[in-house]
């Protein structure tokens, strides 16, 4: 069997101060491969510019005016990770036999690669990067992130574990994700339904060797937040499940209501009304909150807008 044409599609956002290392990393590991024949000499590295507003672009320009063997990929503004894996990603669908998606920051050890691979060969699909270590995150980073793990797989998610976006697809993944076509984009979650062999490849996870994470506590929370929203309707039952607890509440009110007017008790008080009132006015906003989420990502959807918009290339 002929060794696989292998694309590294690597999302950017400002990186200029790891890029140079980032690429010389993994040129070093790419033409290592070649060498070994485990990839075909016409394997690629294509980095996406996902609207950067440092040099980022510059630097790509640089790498493809250097070493063809490299892409590029600039999108017409910051468009988000999910958004600029899929970029890169489906550019290139018709051109390679399997394609690693890796973050720029060198977190993900770039020596699971020649496991993934070496999976692909015996015959997965999809290779999964999961991180057995993650004591170079900080504390709150890891218990944020394996809180929200557990959550997705509470509420029916089939994320993997401690798994991000370090994975190999084969090509004929590739093609049936292009027939999932929401905007709300959560590759962790897409990727396991569309099933085929898959394995894992455990590594340590490092810390990011320059520049500084671009996945701020408010980015991270509103990924979760679209996370959850788009693949499970769990929030939504549970205000369901509140308002059914409500109702029954309010049944037993009207009763001690009637009670009091039929014996007599007929001094209302501010409280019993007061108290009421505003329980069941805030439950019922936020169950109409809730309900608004989910009927704006309805909106988001139906408009079909596209995913992201690629304002030029290099290289291709
Ligand atoms: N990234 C991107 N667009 C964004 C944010 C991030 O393409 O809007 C890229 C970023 O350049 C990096 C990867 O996504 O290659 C992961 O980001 P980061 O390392 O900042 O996230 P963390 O590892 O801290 O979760
Ligand atoms: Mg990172």
């Amino acid at each position: 069997m002929n060794p696989a044409r292998l694309l590294l599609v690597v999302p950017c956002y400002n990186e200029e101060a790891i890029l140079r290392l980032t690429y010389s990393r993994l040129n070093v590991l790419v033409n290592q491969l070649k060498q070994e024949s485990s990839i075909a000499p016409d394997s690629r590295i294509c980095f996406v510019n996902d609207g950067s507003r440092d040099k980022t672009w510059m630097i790509i320009e640089e790498l493809c005016g250097k070493d063809p063997a490299v892409t590029g990929v600039s999108l017409s503004r910051n468009f988000g990770h999910q958004s600029a894996i899929m970029a890169g990603l489906e550019q290139h669908v018709d051109q390679f036999d399997c394609f690693i998606t890796i973050d720029a920051d060198l977190q993900d050890d770039i020596q699971a690669i020649a496991s993934m691979i070496e999976k692909h060969r015996e015959g997965a699909k999809v290779v999964y990067g999961v991180r057995s270590d993650r004591s170079s995150d900080s504390w709150f980073k890891r218990s944020t992130a394996e809180g929200f793990y557990v959550l997705m797989q509470k509420m029916g998610v089939p994320v993997i574990f401690n798994h991000a976006d370090f994975r190999l697809v084969d090509r004929r993944v590739l093609q049936e994700l292009g027939n999932f076509k929401e905007i709300n984009l959560f590759l962790r979650g897409i990727i396991p339904l569309i099933g085929f062999r898959n394995e894992k490849v455990y590594y340590n996870r490092l810390e990011r060797e320059a520049g500084e994470t671009k996945y701020p506590l408010s980015k991270m929370l509103l990924f979760a937040w679209n996370g959850i929203t788009s693949f499970s309707t769990f929030p939504m039952r549970l205000v369901l499940y509140f308002g059914v607890f409500n109702f029954i509440i309010a049944m037993g009110i009207v009763v001690y209501i009637l009670f009091s007017y039929l014996f007599g008790f007929t001094v209302p008080g501010w409280t019993s009304t007061m108290l009421p009132l505003t329980f069941f006015s805030g439950s019922n906003m936020m169950a109409l909150g809730l309900i608004g989420e989910y009927i704006g990502k309805i909106y988001e959807e139906v408009k079909g807008r596209p995913r992201y918009i690629i304002e030029k290339t290099i290289n291709e």
